[in-house]
């Protein structure tokens, strides 16, 4: 019916799927409806989604756990989390992951629609900021290789590394704490430790030097995390 931005909806309750998924169409938006991780692994497999809605119970695994496959496979995907359980710790944790916003149950669709607006609106003027073309385009990814290029040139990347850097080059501006590169980059983040992402970052600026001694477009927030240089900002 609608041609507007694709959002995947992940909801094991048809009576909240129902209201959102009409509240979504009759703003424009073309959404899919799944009720589980699984379907919603397998719809994004097959469907360019402009955001994604996950609702934190779901029947087969937590919605927390989805967000973590979904932000390894597309690490640009928005998502707003719907939480039945309003608690103080759900919020933090969701957002402290990465989440873009989260909606407390129960929730008016309308508030809903608007939260994805806003979220929407957020990551395009990121894209659009990656994509400037005055900028050079310094970073190409290229996911069937599973290879990055930088200026021109292949990357040697240890599996860790080209991760780490797939997420930051993915979303430049957007700093990710240690826990959210360990989350994203490891197979096994609790093996990992805060130093071991410091020491990844510290041999890919070296490589990243290799190619642009002028360049070092990994900045360090201090007791925050990392981030990649946003186009056109002055180091
Ligand atoms: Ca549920």
């Amino acid at each position: 019916m609608s041609a507007g931005p694709a959002v995947l909806l992940v909801e094991d309750e048809p009576a909240i799927a129902d209201t959102v998924v009409y509240a979504l169409s009759t703003d424009g938006f073309a959404p899919r409806w799944v009720a589980s991780g699984e379907a919603a692994l397998a719809a994004a497999a097959g469907t360019h989604f402009a955001l994604a809605i996950i609702d934190i119970g779901l029947p087969d695994i937590n919605g927390l756990e989805l967000f973590r496959q979904l932000q390894r496979a597309y690490p640009a995907l928005p998502v707003i989390f719907l939480t039945a359980r309003s608690g103080e710790i759900d919020r933090v944790v969701g957002l402290e992951m990465g989440a873009d916003d989260y909606v407390a149950k129960p929730f008016s669709p309308r508030e809903l629609v608007a939260r994805v607006r806003t979220v929407l609106r957020r990551a395009q003027r990121a894209a659009v900021v990656a994509g400037q073309p005055a900028a050079p385009a310094a970073f190409e990814t290229d996911d069937e290789r599973k290879l990055i290029r930088f200026h021109g040139t292949a990357l040697d990347l240890s599996r860790i590394e080209y991760r780490l850097l797939k997420v930051l080059v993915e979303r430049p501006g957007r700093v990710y704490s240690r826990d959210e590169l360990m989350e994203r980059a490891w197979d096994d983040p609790g093996a990992a430790f805060d130093r071991t992402v410091d020491a990844h970052v510290k041999t890919l600026r070296a490589k990243l030097r290799a190619i642009a001694p002028d360049e070092d477009p990994i900045v360090t927030h201090r007791g925050m995390g990392y981030s990649l240089r946003e186009e056109g900002r002055e180091k």
